[in-house]
């Protein structure tokens, strides 16, 4: 009995003219992540199908819960499409199960097999009620549905089912650069983007000796979580000590953290010229904080023409945390170690900040050197998925 992983794409399918762009893009992914498995990976338009060994599964699913674009998964017997096989194997499949009520549906999708999917359920069905006792058929709540896909040459029989990750694969558009800093929101945010298909890197401003390199190395876990969801991530360490110090010396307390924001804008605009991203990525939500305001947003943004996207903007905190919970950064994030955001923070950050007074305060220092030396002297991590080669880096 030849058993395969069925991926069902769910919104790629959406996809029309570009749709072979969204699949190969997914195969190239699943083949990447796969790579260490003894698997074979074969796609068509509507499914992609992998043949795989039993004892792998549990570090192949681990794997495949991973990888964006995914919908569904399904372990599911292979059989010739014939009818005879097909009746034998759905037996097969359901004597292993437990249940007395269940529901088979058929799909045909190659249409030039003799019989329509109506007349094969009933077939199906009436096979099961004659060799298993005491089982009815019930189409509206089955404690076992059982579905057989019939296509040109090979159908597919199964009755479980694994929810994928879903979104878009990683690749399908172009880089985003996510200012990461070890809170909880930031990685949320990167997640959320690659979710619909941004290649990551990613940007940490440290102030070291104010911050500690234990706040570095947390920036790099979450680097390495968000790593689990592609294939590698470059993060960028940008010496912010110089701008932070020259902010607290000379402007004005209340907008000292407006401006350390736009200074961490305009770094990023042009990191972003120099690494080919389109737009910044952060963890901003509306109302957080005194800095994430409206009216703060739009003096900080108008640093930058670039796009600066928001993915948890108009998420709760709670609901940014199940998420956090869920790719698994929430235990690493809230390690208490001081980011450059948490030191020096005025005690009534202005949370209506005026443009003419920003522009005012921070004309106060010459930040244009200090931004070019603060670009040209980043730190460039290559974070890799591979348990290994990331060991080593350390
Ligand atoms: P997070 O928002 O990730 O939980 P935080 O709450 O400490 O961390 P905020 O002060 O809310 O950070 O900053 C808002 C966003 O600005 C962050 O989500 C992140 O995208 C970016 N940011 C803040 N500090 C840093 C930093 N040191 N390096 C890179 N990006 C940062
Ligand atoms: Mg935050």
């Amino acid at each position: 009995m030849d058993k395969v992983i069925l991926i069902k794409y769910g919104e790629l399918t959406t996809k029309k003219g570009n749709r072979n762009f969204f699949i190969d893009t997914l195969y190239h992914n699943v083949k990447n992540k796969l790579k260490k498995f003894h698997v074979k990976i074969y796609k068509d338009r509507a499914r992609m199908y992998i043949e795989f060994c039993d004892e792998e599964f549990s570090l192949i699913k681990e794997a495949m819960d991973h990888i964006f674009g995914i919908h569904t998964y399904h372990i599911a017997v292979m059989v010739d499409t014939n009818i005879e096989d097909i009746k034998k194997n759905t037996l097969q499949l359901a004597q292993k199960e437990e249940f007395s009520t269940f529901k088979i549906e058929v799909k045909r999708s190659d249409k030039s097999f003799p019989l329509s999917s109506l007349e094969v359920s009933p077939i199906l069905g009436g096979y099961l009620l004659r060799n298993i006792p005491h089982i009815s058929v019930d189409v509206h709540h089955p404690e076992l549905l059982i579905k057989v896909e019939i296509r040109e040459k090979k159908s597919f029989i199964y009755a479980n089912s694994y929810q994928g990750c879903g979104g878009y694969p990683v690749g399908t558009q172009t880089r985003g650069l996510l200012m990461l800093s070890g809170g909880i929101d930031s990685p949320v945010a990167g997640y959320l983007a690659m979710k619909r298909g941004v290649v990551l890197d990613a940007v940490y401003f440290e102030a070291i000796p104010h911050t500690s390199l234990d706040a570095r190395n947390k920036v790099i876990e979450l680097s390495k979580k968000l790593a689990n969801y592609t294939d590698s991530i470059s993060l960028h360490v940008v010496n912010f000590t110089p701008i932070q110090e020259a902010i607290y010396q000379n402007c004005r307390s209340e907008y000292c953290i407006t401006i350390m924001r736009r200074m961490m804008y305009r770094i990023m605009e042009k990191l972003s010229k120099n690494f080919g991203a389109k737009v910044i990525i952060n963890g901003e939500s509306i109302g957080q904080v005194a800095s994430q305001t409206l009216d703060s947003m739009a003096v900080i943004n108008a640093v930058t023409n670039m796009p600066v996207i928001r993915p948890v903007a108009c998420l709760d905190k709670l609901e940014i945390i199940d998420l956090a919970k869920k790719m698994d950064t929430y235990e690493t994030s809230i390690l208490p170690y001081e980011d450059c955001c948490t030191i020096f923070v005025p005690k009534h950050p202005v949370i209506r900040p005026k443009m003419e007074v920003a522009i005012n305060e921070e004309e106060k220092f010459d930040y244009i050197s200090m931004i070019d030396e603060a670009v040209a002297s980043i730190i460039t991590i290559p974070i890799s998925n591979e348990e290994k080669e990331f060991q080593e880096l350390l």
